[in-house]
């Protein structure tokens, strides 16, 4: 049985060795994300190489995912034993050495103080420490009053649920990060506290630029993305539940319900859909998850999560293996024994421009589903029919054939796909004929299976799919 959920697994210091990213997609990664918050342009190409390399010698076709720091703000140096916040305390936050105080911190926004109004709250290290705007002096620095003290330790988080941010959520670092990204070649570019559709736009227009043709996933972490959550899914390729900040910027009581929400409406849209933070947070230490993340996991598969992400278990954990390992088995019991799991139909619509491929994509779900298929093969060079024959998803596997080398890649994040590099075109009754030897030779079909085909005729590239044909494994 193939592993329909995804597995989006983080590198780092972890992670460094060829041997252990190796066995890591043996045992389910399928797309590797290069955290650009964290270490140098060095470290992430050297990433991105060991992966390529790994991907050629057991052929598998690994995604990369270039995740943007976006405009994360940040408490500057403390004391190496933190410093104390009490309940009741003054508390001063400002981008000036000079005005420091014995209660105080730096700043690595310079805007803030000009951008946060009296009686905003300032959250510190992922909501642990709540202050209150008690007033700000609109050029250096803010008074604020500690609502839920602490002890605050150097370089910690600051989210702004309350503030509107006048910068652009792409920053300065962002744009040279992803021209790094984009020089490697990667296939998904992850955009940091997104806040409406126009900046993923405006992210797109850059990639297009720098002459990439990397897809787009927005991480909703804002209040702003919820509120606009319709728009920003239109205008991405994926989407990230990104669990970590949203549950700091949203009350945390929200996220699961959100989840749901977002999961539910990206797979309407044919739109990847990723489950972020703290999955197997546990594993960082020990070689067993608590119950709790296991239940987690499960229940993003269960909500129909196209993946499941893994951050610091696998780039600063001790057993990136081992989690993965446990992932997998988890992943795998859910799509065996879970049935609402499969069969979401989306009904093509008349006046839409792809209404054949559609409707082909919609017929094939539902013959599949008829006749207990074993397998749904498809040709694609844009991607389009497997985007949309997953968001449907079917219980059959989906055999994806293309001479497109990135976007068998790109499709590696997308549920239910499993991607083949094939570029003969002789005739569609030849390449059908010949994929079906193919996959009996892999040992992922055999005598007796029925196979969904579907392609475009006459076999020409670019094609829109517009045939669809069922037969027996000969
Ligand atoms: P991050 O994003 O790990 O880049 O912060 C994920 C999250 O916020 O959950
Ligand atoms: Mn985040």
């Amino acid at each position: 049985m193939i592993k329909k959920t995804k597995i989006v697994a983080t590198v780092g210091p972890s992670t460094t060795e060829k041997e252990i990213l190796e066995k890591m997609i043996q045992e389910g990664v399928n797309v590797f994300r290069i955290n650009f918050s964290h270490g140098c342009y060095e470290d992430h190409i050297s990433a991105i190489k060991k992966i390529k390399e790994v991907d050629k010698i057991i052929g598998s076709h690994t995604a990369i995912l270039a995740d943007l720091q976006g405009p994360k703000i940040r408490i500057g140096e403390m004391p190496d034993d933190g410093l104390l916040l009490s309940a009741g305390d003054e508390f001063l936050i400002t981008t000036s050495k000079n005005k420091r105080t014995k209660l105080s911190a730096l700043i690595t926004y310079k805007e803030l103080p000009k951008d946060v109004k009296k009686g905003e709250h300032i959250l510190l290290d992922d909501g642990k420490i709540v202050l209150k705007t008690l007033k700000t002096d609109n050029e250096t620095s803010i008074t604020t009053k500690v609502i839920a003290g602490g002890r605050l330790y150097s370089r910690k988080g600051v989210n702004l649920p309350d503030t509107v941010i006048s910068t652009s959520s792409l920053t300065k670092k962002d744009k040279a990060d992803l021209e790094v990204a984009i020089k490697n070649n990667v296939d998904w570019v992850g955009f940091s506290f997104v806040r409406n559709a126009r900046e993923i736009i405006e992210l797109r227009h850059l990639i297009t630029q720098l002459g990439g043709n990397a897809k787009i996933i927005a991480k909703i972490e804002k209040p702003e993305a919820v509120e606009n959550l319709e728009a920003i899914i239109e205008e991405s390729d994926a989407i990230m539940v990104a669990r970590g900040d949203l549950g700091v910027e949203v009350p945390l009581e929200k996220v699961p319900l959100l989840q749901k929400r977002i999961v539910t409406h990206s797979r309407q849209l044919a739109k990847p859909v990723i489950i972020a933070t703290q999955m197997m947070e546990s594993m960082m230490n020990n070689i067993t998850p608590n119950r709790a993340e296991v239940n987690d996991v499960a229940n993003a598969v269960m909500d129909g999560a196209d993946a499941v992400m893994l951050s610091g278990e696998t780039s600063i954990g001790k057993h990136p293996i081992e989690v993965i390992k446990i992932m997998t088995r988890i992943i795998k019991e859910v799509e065996e024994k879970f049935d609402p799991l499969y069969i979401h139909e989306s009904i093509p619509k008349k006046n839409h421009e792809r209404f054949i491929t559609d409707s082909i994509c919609f017929n094939v779900c539902r013959l599949a589903q008829r006749v207990e298929a074993k397998g749904i093969v498809t040709m694609t060079h844009s991607g389009y029919t497997a985007f949309k024959i997953s968001s449907q998803r079917p219980k059959s596997d989906i055999f994806v054939f293309s001479s497109n080398k990135k976007l068998l890649e790109t499709l590696s994040l997308v549920w239910g796909v499993s991607t083949y590099y094939y570029d003969k075109t002789v005739s569609t009754d030849h390449t059908i004929a010949d994929i079906m030897h193919l996959l009996k030779n892999d040992g992922l079909v055999n005598s007796g299976d029925l196979i969904i085909n579907t392609a475009s005729i006459p076999l020409k590239e670019n094609g829109k799919t517009n045939m669809l044909k069922l037969s027996y494994i000969n």
